[in-house]
């Protein structure tokens, strides 16, 4: 392990987070994400595609969900104090990153990583001796990540990256990697459990009724089983489990 600085202590830091749909950071790690921001670091959030098929809502377009998902994720960057600006979008489609062309997937991954040359990548867990098992675009954000952090530190790589844009080579060397089977590391959120569950519930078009008839707000009965939850959940012990990796490239 690079670095043994406690993830939730760090401060003053760069944090680039690799997401494949708008709503994975609200599930996976809108806890420890709060906490970045309250202690200071900078919190970039990247999407790689739009989320623009999950919905059962007949009368649903592509189009609409893109624009409702984009608002939907800002809502709830915003309850952690992710502002608009530091959320960049791929713009792939929803369930079909697989079959974006590879290479110039890796080096949008890399690019980015030159430019913000983070102290810190959270993503999902590519597994640590073996592929894990995620749905497709998952699977691709997780290895796309790590392909684009190794191949950001080598200059032959994307050379166009230093030949027109100046953008220097950088090398990752603290990952936190969430969704893992081998989690090593755990971060305590309780203390920001109800940001969590907020983050959570701005996703609307993503649960409950609207799900199956878009809506863009929650039922009365739905905003009151949020209440609940919130209520229920303070005081109790939450936490937030990463596999903290390294370089090894
Ligand atoms: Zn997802």
């Amino acid at each position: 392990m690079a670095n043994d600085e406690k993830l939730e202590e760090m401060t003053g830091k760069t944090i680039l987070v690799f997401c494949a749909h708008p709503d994975d950071d609200s599930f996976y790690c809108a806890g420890t994400l709060a906490k970045l921001v309250k202690n200071n670091n900078k919190v970039i959030m990247v999407f790689y595609t739009n989320g623009n098929k999950g919905s059962h809502d007949l009368e649903m377009t592509s189009e609409r969900l893109a624009k409702i998902r984009k608002q939907e994720e800002e809502s709830a960057c915003e309850v952690i104090g992710i502002k608009p600006e530091n959320i960049i979008w791929m713009g792939y489609d929803d369930g079909e990153l697989e079959y974006a062309n590879p290479k110039e997937l890796c080096g949008k991954t890399a690019r980015l990583i030159r430019m913000y040359r983070p102290d810190v990548v959270i993503s999902f867990d590519p597994g640590r001796f073996f592929r894990q098992w995620h749905k497709t675009d998952h699977s691709m954000a997780a290895f796309n990540t790590v392909d684009g952090a190794r191949a950001a530190a080598y200059h032959l790589y994307f050379p166009e990256h230093l030949l027109y844009e100046n953008l220097m080579p950088f090398m990752v060397k603290d990952f936190f990697f969430f969704a893992s089977k081998e989690p090593n590391y755990e971060v305590d959120v309780s203390d920001v459990i109800e940001l969590k569950l907020l983050s959570q519930s701005k996703h609307v078009s993503q649960q409950g009724s609207a799900h199956y008839k878009y809506s863009p707000t929650m039922t009365e009965e739905e905003q009151e089983e949020l209440k609940k939850r919130i209520e229920d959940a303070k005081g109790k012990k939450h936490v937030e489990r990463f596999r903290r990796g390294g370089t090894d490239y």
